[in-house]
């Protein structure tokens, strides 16, 4: 993206979702929140961070999360997912651009989350070198309909702006 052609902001949209399994542990937002089961998954399966990983990428055109970092790869067996959004960071800064300020959005009947998403933005906001205002995490219910409802699984989505450095 070093030529002067290019775009000086740029979108993405990314979307996951893990299933619960007792017994792992709740990992969301790069933060341990304590919960009675964790989502199910080859790294830590950390839904949020893999949500704003695919928005990163998206925006840039850079394929998704699976293509750089490749469940098949024991490398990646239980990873931390802040360890590959750090990575991501840095392959779009490679690339010439910066974050501009992703939203997004954790869907989940419980545990609630609403206290816990101070700590995740600042978490975040760490990793990427960014300030916390450039970052909204906003979590709702699935009002007990469908696989979140019955409380399955857990699903994120996340919008990302890149802006030219
Ligand atoms: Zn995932």
């Amino acid at each position: 993206m070093e030529n002067k052609d290019a775009l000086l902001i740029r979108v993405g949209q990314g979307y996951d979702v893990h299933r619960f399994e007792a017994g792992r542990k709740l990992w969301l937002g790069g933060i341990h929140i304590p919960f009675e089961k964790g989502l199910l998954g080859h790294s830590d399966a950390d839904v949020l961070l893999h949500a704003i990983m695919d928005a990163m990428l998206g925006a840039l055109a850079l394929r998704d999360i699976g293509y750089h970092f490749p469940d098949t790869d024991p490398k990646y067996k239980d990873v931390d997912s802040k360890v590959l959004l750090k990575e991501t960071n840095k392959l779009i800064r490679e690339k010439g651009y910066q974050l501009g300020n992703i939203d997004a959005t954790i869907v989940a009947e419980r545990p609630k989350l609403n206290p816990h998403i101070p700590e995740m933005i600042t978490c975040i906001a760490m990793i990427l070198d960014a300030d916390p205002s450039q970052i909204s995490i906003k979590a709702t219910t699935n009002e007990r309909m469908g696989f979140v409802g019955n409380e399955e699984g857990m699903m994120a989505i996340a919008s990302v702006l890149l802006v030219r450095s």
